[in-house]
């Protein structure tokens, strides 16, 4: 049989936090839903701010059907554009042309054309571990090896270990903040050390190490602010989404802006609308791209995820769990108490708590909890989670 075998594995194999989200679905079945603890998805847990809906039945009302509706030009509406690009000038003071703004199909999308765009053979792309595990697969289809680089202790840069990862055939590396799934957000300074890195090493290697920003968490910080990395380094590519900040993950709408001072821009625009085209996604959603010009910079009820976030990190720290506190996002990166982080989430199964194990993040020994659930959930977890803590004689 002719097919693909690298699709078919990846087909087969599915993600390790589906499996367990799928597994999450059969047990609530079983014992029903108010008796498993799912912290397996990052499916946001708030509303769409009202703004969303409000917006969906005024254009519904105003706006004629087959326009609504109909394709719009490949890289977006040309009000979208406008207005995202209006947007990061206004917010942030950052220099992005309107032409150079695509509309996406979310995060994943703006990675995945991102790459394509950039990728030429042997190229390496550099990522901090942990991370997001489909960076993995994103690379690897665009023609890209990944090379890791690991986090500090507390979850922020290591530059010595980002400046050993990048190589002469470095050609970008990927930088996820507000962090999934370590919570981190990174600060200016730290920011502004890895801008003057990737410029040296640019400038030895004679050609730019692209930074790409994939921010779909920017919004969600508990205080911490995310600098602008547009303003910081650039030769950034800002991939976007609007599926966690407005809830709007199943609608499939984010962007990817490509700064005027960037090296290459209008060729690597160019590359970004080819790689779109190659990729078959002809346009990004035609009503949520207008929903989104209308609620730039708004977000779902943050209170509620900082709420979750005291709840979860307090309680578990109390027990005895090594964690750090989140700066943003809807994650906890608890460290494992035994060596195997597989093995205690299949101890963590007995009391119905599901944790996805640190293996496909790219390092070993700690677990994600996604805390974007109803606050009840997280309440009556905590017994389940002290029972485990006792089994491992935590305290
Ligand atoms: N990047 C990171 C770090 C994520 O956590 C996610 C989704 O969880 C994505 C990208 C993909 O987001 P989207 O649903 O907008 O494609």
């Amino acid at each position: 049989m002719s097919i693909n075998k690298t699709m078919q594995h990846l087909g087969e194999e599915r993600s390790v936090i589906r499996e367990i989200f799928e597994c999450g679905n059969a047990r609530k079945r079983e014992i029903g839903e108010e008796n498993v603890f799912d912290f397996s998805l990052g499916n946001p847990s708030v509303p769409a701010p009202p703004e969303v809906n409000a917006e969906i039945a005024r254009l519904i009302a105003d706006m004629p059907s087959v326009q609504l509706h109909g394709y719009t030009s490949a890289a977006g509406a040309p009000e979208v554009r406008a207005a995202v690009a209006d947007y990061l000038k206004a917010q942030f003071g950052a220099p992005v042309s309107a032409s150079r703004v695509y509309m996406t199909c979310g995060a994943a999308a703006s990675l995945t054309i991102t790459l394509a765009a950039m990728s030429e053979a042997g190229d390496e792309f550099v990522v901090v571990a942990p991370y997001f595990p489909e960076y993995r697969v994103f690379i690897e289809q665009a023609g890209g090896k990944v090379v890791e680089a690991k986090a500090a202790e507390n979850f922020h840069l290591d530059l010595a270990a980002v400046d050993r990862a990048i190589g002469a055939h470095t050609k970008a590396i990927i930088l996820n903040s507000p962090n999934n799934p370590t919570g981190a957000v990174y600060g200016k300074e730290e920011l502004a050390a890895l801008a003057a890195l990737l410029q040296k090493k640019s400038e030895a290697r004679g050609a730019p190490v692209y930074l790409i920003a994939d921010e779909p968490y920017r919004e969600l910080t508990y205080g911490a602010e995310v600098p602008c990395l547009l303003n910081i380094y650039p030769n950034t590519v800002l991939c976007y989404s609007f599926s966690k900040s407005l809830s709007l993950a199943g609608e499939r709408i984010g962007y990817i802006a490509v700064p005027d001072a960037c090296a290459d821009a209008d060729a690597l625009f160019a590359a970004v609308c080819g790689a779109g085209r190659s990729l078959g996604y002809v346009c990004a959603p035609a009503l949520f791209q207008r929903v989104i010009a209308k609620c730039l910079g708004r977000s779902g009820d943050i209170a509620a995820y900082r709420e979750n976030r005291d709840l979860l990190w307090k309680g578990l720290a109390d027990m005895g769990f090594a964690c750090v506190p989140p700066e943003g996002a809807f994650y906890l990166f608890v460290k494992s108490p035994e060596p195997d982080a597989k093995a205690f989430c299949e101890r963590a199964k007995k009391y119905e708590l599901l944790l996805v194990p640190s293996d496909s993040f790219g390092v070993e020994g700690y677990v994600r909890i996604s805390y974007c659930v109803a606050k009840e959930t997280i309440e009556r977890s905590l017994p389940a989670f002290a029972k485990l803590a006792k089994e491992y004689g935590l305290k």
